[in-house]
C-alpha cells in the first residue's frame, strides 16, 4: 500500500523546495500527535522544527480540532467583502489584545508571504493616498520575507531568487546588525532614510529565521526604528516566524520600545493547523485610507480571506497560548535551551551557539578543505531522520524550535542526538 502511495506521489506531486531529481524521497506521514509524526512504516519521528515553524501546541491538538470541526459544521466559509462573521471578529479582538498597543486594525490573508505583501502594499499606498512620492523599501541583508514577488523583492537575493531577478523591484539593503558594526549600520541607515524617498523599512525583528536563525540585539533594532520614525519612514515588522511566543515574548516587537506601524503574522497563528495570514496596522496607517475618495480604498483581497474555520482554529490556539501552562512551557524551553547552549558551545565542532526563547541554533565548524557547507547539510538531515528526529539544517546551521508541548525528556533526546552528531564529526 505504502509503495503504491510513494509511486503516486512521485508521479503526481511537486514538493516545495525539493528538486525533481536527485532529492530525497518524501516520508509518508499517516498521523501525528503531540511532538510525534507517525510514518507509514510506523516509526515515530520527533518534530523538532514544528513542521516549518508553524506548530505551537503539538500535532492534532484535540481542543483546536474540536473548534475546527464545530466551525466546519456551522459556517465553513463566506465571502468577506460585504459580509462578516464571529470567528473573524473574535480573532481580531484576541489579536489586538496581545499585539503592541499601537496596533488598531486587522487585515486577513492566507499565509506569511501574503501577509507581508499586504503590509508592503499598505505602506506604498499610504504615501500614494497622500500624494507623497516615496517608492523605496529598506531591508536587512539576509532577510527572508516569503516567496511571492513582493516578498522576494524585499528579501536577500541569491540562488533561490536568481531566475526571477529581472522581475524583482529594487530594494536597498543594509548590513545585518552585529555588535561590531552597530555604529556603522546606524550611519548607513541614516544616510539612506534621510534621502526622503523611502516608503518603509521591513525587518524580521530580532531573529532572521530562514537566513540562518541569526539573532541581533534589541538595542540596535530600537535605534533603527527610532531613526526610521524620525525620518518619516514606515516600519513593517515581519513577525511571521517570531510571533506567538517563539522568541519568549508573545511578539519579538515586545522586546523593543519603538513599535512598528505594520505587523505581519502567520505561521503559529492557528497553532499550525490551518493556513492564515494577518497584517495589523496602526491608526497612523488607517488615517491615509479614511476618506470619501473611493479610489483611495485598499483594493486587495483573497478568495479565502478570513476563512471562518481558520479563524476558529486561531481563536482556539489563542486560548491555549494564553493559558499559564503554555506560557510556562515557553519559559521552560527557553531555560533548557540556555543550559544546552552553555554546555555545547565548548564543543570543538561548534563555532557559535545562539538561542532566544524557544529557538536554539548552532553553527557547525566546517573544514573548508574537506567539507563544504552543503556537504555538512546533506549529512545532517539523514543523520537525524535515521534517529527519528526531524531537523532541517540551514546550511551549516542546526536549529531546534519545538512545539511548546515538548517535554524535558523529549528535548533531552534531541540535545543528545546533536551531541552525538557533533562527536562523530570529530572521529
Ligand atoms: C515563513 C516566512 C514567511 C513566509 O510565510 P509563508 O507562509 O511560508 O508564505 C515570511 N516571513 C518570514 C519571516 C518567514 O519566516
Amino acid at each position: 500500500m505504502n509503495n503504491n502511495l510513494a509511486a503516486l506521489d512521485k508521479r503526481n506531486i511537486w514538493h516545495p523546495f525539493s528538486p525533481l531529481q536527485g532529492g530525497i524521497d518524501p516520508i509518508l506521514i499517516t498521523e501525528a500527535k503531540g511532538v510525534y509524526l507517525t510514518t507509514g512504516d510506523n516509526r515515530r519521528i520527533i518534530d523538532a522544527v514544528s513542521s516549518w515553524w508553524v506548530n505551537l501546541h503539538g500535532h492534532s491538538n484535540e481542543y483546536i480540532a474540536d473548534a475546527i470541526a464545530a466551525q466546519a459544521r456551522k459556517l465553513e466559509h463566506v465571502i468577506f467583502a460585504g459580509f462578516t462573521h464571529e470567528p473573524a471578529i473574535q480573532l481580531s479582538k484576541n489579536l489586538l489584545s496581545i499585539l503592541p498597543s499601537n496596533q488598531s486594525r486587522i487585515f486577513f490573508s492566507d499565509n506569511g508571504s501574503t501577509a507581508v505583501e499586504v503590509g508592503l502594499k499598505m505602506a506604498f499606498q499610504y504615501w500614494y493616498n497622500q500624494g507623497i512620492k516615496k517608492s523605496k523599501i529598506v531591508a536587512l541583508d539576509g532577510a527572508y520575507h516569503g516567496d511571492t514577488f513582493g516578498a522576494m523583492s524585499v528579501g536577500e537575493r541569491g540562488m533561490f531568487t536568481d531566475p526571477f531577478k529581472p522581475y524583482l523591484f529594487e530594494t536597498i539593503f543594509i548590513d545585518f546588525p552585529t555588535v561590531e558594526n552597530e555604529e556603522y549600520i546606524l550611519r548607513q541607515f541614516k544616510d539612506i532614510v534621510s534621502r526622503g524617498d523611502i516608503a518603509a523599512f521591513v525587518y524580521e525583528p530580532l531573529v532572521q529565521g530562514a537566513g540562518g536563525m541569526r539573532i541581533y540585539s534589541t538595542a540596535i533594532l530600537n535605534r533603527l526604528l527610532e531613526v526610521a520614525k524620525a525620518n518619516d519612514v514606515l516600519c513593517i515588522a515581519d513577525e511571521v516566524f517570531t510571533g506567538f511566543g517563539r522568541t519568549g515574548k508573545l511578539f519579538a516587537s515586545d522586546y523593543c520600545e519603538n513599535k512598528p506601524d505594520i505587523i505581519a503574522v502567520s505561521k503559529g497563528i492557528t497553532g499550525g493547523t490551518m493556513a492564515l495570514g494577518v497584517t495589523a496596522c496602526s491608526d497612523k496607517i488607517l488615517q491615509a485610507y479614511q476618506t470619501e475618495d473611493f479610489l483611495k480604498t485598499f483594493f486587495h483581497g483573497h478568495s479565502y480571506t478570513a476563512n471562518p474555520i481558520a479563524c476558529s482554529a486561531a481563536n482556539a490556539s489563542f486560548d491555549l497560548l494564553m493559558a499559564d501552562a503554555c506560557q510556562q512551557s515557553i519559559q521552560h524551553i527557553a531555560y533548557q535551551h540556555k543550559q544546552f547552549e552553555s554546555e555545547i558551545k565548548h564543543h570543538s565542532r561548534v563555532s557559535v551557539v545562539r538561542s532566544l526563547g524557544t529557538i536554539l541554533a548552532l553553527e557547525i565548524k566546517t573544514d573548508a578543505r574537506t567539507s563544504y557547507d552543503n556537504e555538512i547539510r546533506k549529512k545532517i538531515y539523514p543523520y537525524f531522520i535515521a534517529r527519528n528526529i526531524l531537523l532541517r539544517p540551514l546550511g551549516n546551521v542546526i536549529y531546534i524550535l519545538p512545539p511548546y508541548v515538548i517535554t524535558d525528556d523529549q528535548l533531552a533526546v534531541i540535545y543528545s542526538a546533536i551531541r552525538e552528531f557533533l562527536d562523530q564529526l570529530d572521529r
